[in-house]
């Protein structure tokens, strides 16, 4: 999905700009020196494991307000081994009627402050998508705001600059 827009804090057109932005591992499976990285953790593009802490990529989606769709964030959620296993369990079945489960962001989100082990609810999806984030609007987190409220193209301007889509203003 890609889409222009005159930006509204730079007022250059941006066109075809990523509606999300990932991390490959939480950041402290990242943080290990790569040449370690795979005796110490097991991992592929959904799963991590490390030591007795389980993770798997989730999508935090904050939706448009002045277009259609999302911009998601694919960060690692970390869960229990439990909920970890049951999620390898049904990974290639349809998992949207599951109760969520409790986790914690495993990744450090530019722009915003301390996400870092944030506590969230995790849903998981069908078999083609990967289970998505809520953050509580209990927690007061901007992140709880702008998923419920939405954000708009000075925000998604803001959050191009932050990941390095596009430079400073
Ligand atoms: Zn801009």
């Amino acid at each position: 999905m890609s889409f222009s827009f005159v930006c509204p804090t730079c007022g250059d057109t941006h066109e075809g700009m990523p509606t999300d932005h990932g991390w490959k591992l939480p950041d402290v499976v990242w943080d290990i020196p790569e040449g370690e990285r795979s005796c110490r953790g097991k991992f592929n593009s959904d799963l991590c494991q490390l030591g007795d802490r389980f993770f798997i990529r989730c999508v935090l989606k904050l939706p448009f307000t002045e277009q259609s769709g999302y911009y998601g964030w694919g960060a690692w959620v970390e869960l229990s081994e439990t909920d970890f296993y049951r999620y390898v369990a049904i990974y290639d079945k349809d998992g949207s009627e599951e109760p969520t489960v409790p986790g914690a962001i495993a990744n450090a989100m530019p722009g915003y402050s301390q996400t870092l082990g944030m506590p969230v609810m995790v849903q998981f999806q069908g078999s083609t998508s990967r289970p998505t984030v809520h953050v509580p609007s209990a927690s007061g987190h901007p992140l709880a705001l702008e998923q419920t409220s939405g954000i708009d193209n000075r925000r998604y301007h803001a959050i191009l600059v932050s990941t390095g889509a596009v430079g400073g203003p």
